[in-house]
């Protein structure tokens, strides 16, 4: 990966912005899986995620004039874009930068002219979380360039901020957090609360992770995780009428007649059961991982599929069907990664089990869905970087 077309690129970026004496910096940022707590990191729950060996890179060079000039290698785009800033529906993928610039400013720096190539092979909209790798490269890049100290924690709250204000997406702070900080072969353990994280190195021994892609894109900018988001607020805001000293729906631990007696609507009653049910599972899945005992983490990773599907209702019918087959199929354990609404699922299995199963699973999804499945081995990678060239 750390030489991922960077030599192309790099002509790429002389032809479109012209070749000077100064060449541009290359930086790259990781994708991410999660291994468990979904959809709690907007809520200050704990998570498990891991930086992996797909990317987002960025050659950026700066300029004298104080416009910003753009280049997508997978859109084969150029867009210039100035201050004030706004959102420029022509090229979405340019508001992830723009919105970056915007929260470096909004601290307190300023970001002078800069020429900025931008290519990447995450599998966008795939829940690998290719948005937070390009608000992450994009921040790190500038900081770097422009020698603003900005720490890597900092790069992913203004990624987030970008996302949030910029972008539109409500999304918490894991993503871009493990991909400013993750690091080869460890997995963090992350408090959206505190944002304190710890590495981890877990001995899969037999076993391994993987991911099938059930090429179901979502554009999360466009999808229900708002308003999950917002199902999961007003259900706190009912709860702390009753319970005021919970402020955080991850700490609500109510027997069911407690909550009931919230006066939840049907809908934020079941946000809240996965949420709160996703703490259990959460504890269960690193005391495995540390244990050994695989089939405990497996079984909790196939409850946490079948929560974000039935309470959270964040799953959709091509990955529901991937799972109840890996599940039939005899695999360890299995669950949607990521915002939802389609993309990867993530598999925890015995070594090379998956080639006696893989045919079924395709032809089985092909004659279903009339859609292929990928199947990604991956790598725990480093998080966002720079790369000598
Ligand atoms: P995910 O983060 O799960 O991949 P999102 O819908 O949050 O899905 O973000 C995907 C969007 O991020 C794309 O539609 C595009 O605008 C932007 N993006 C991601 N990677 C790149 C890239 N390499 N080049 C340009 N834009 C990108
Ligand atoms: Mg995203």
């Amino acid at each position: 990966m750390d030489s991922f077309r960077s030599k192309e690129n790099l002509n790429r970026f002389e032809s479109i912005f012209g070749k000077t004496k100064q060449l541009p910096r290359l930086f790259q940022a990781p994708a991410r899986i999660n291994i468990i707590g979904e959809h709690v990191d907007y809520l200050g729950g704990t998570v498990l995620p891991a930086a992996i060996n797909f990317a987002v890179q960025v050659y950026l060079r700066p300029k004298d004039t104080a416009s910003y000039k753009l280049h997508s290698v997978t859109y084969n785009e150029t867009v210039e874009i100035k201050k004030p800033l706004t959102p420029n529906p022509q090229a979405p993928w340019s508001d992830y930068i723009a919105g970056v610039i915007v929260e470096i400013e909004k601290k307190g720096h300023v970001v002078p002219g800069f020429d900025l190539l931008v290519d990447g092979n995450i599998p966008q909209g795939s829940g690998l979380s290719s948005s937070a790798a390009l608000e992450v490269v994009t921040g790190f890049a500038i900081g770097e360039t422009f020698g603003l100290d900005i720490s890597k924690e900092e790069v992913a709250l203004i990624g987030q901020r970008a996302e949030n204000h910029f972008v539109g997406t409500k999304c918490g702070i894991m993503d871009q957090f493990v991909i400013a900080v993750g690091k080869e072969n460890d997995c963090i353990s992350l408090n959206t609360d505190t944002l304190k994280y710890s590495y981890h190195h877990f001995d899969l021994g037999d076993y391994e992770f993987y991911l099938i892609n059930s090429n179901v894109k979502h554009s999360l900018k466009d999808s229900a995780y708002n308003q999950r988001r917002a199902e999961c607020e007003s259900a706190l805001v009912k709860i702390q009428t009753n319970y005021p000293n919970f402020t955080h729906l991850y700490d609500v631990n109510l027997t069911e007649s407690e909550l009931d007696a919230c006066r939840l609507t049907n809908q934020e009653w079941k946000r809240t059961k996965h949420v709160t049910s996703e703490r259990d599972r959460t504890k269960i899945v690193i005391e495995g991982l540390e244990s050994g005992n695989f089939k405990e983490v497996g079984s909790a990773l196939f409850q946490t599929h079948w929560s974000l599907s039935k309470e959270f209702e964040v799953s959709c019918p091509e990955t529901d069907f991937i799972v109840a087959s890996l599940q039939n199929l005899g695999v360890t354990g299995a669950r949607m990664i990521g915002g939802g609404f389609g993309g990867c699922v993530l598999v925890l299995d015995l070594k090379d089990h998956f080639s006696k199963i893989e045919e079924d699973l395709k032809k089985s999804y092909q004659q279903k869905f009339d859609l292929a499945i990928d199947f990604y081995k991956f790598q725990i990678s480093d998080g966002v970087k720079e790369i000598l060239i």
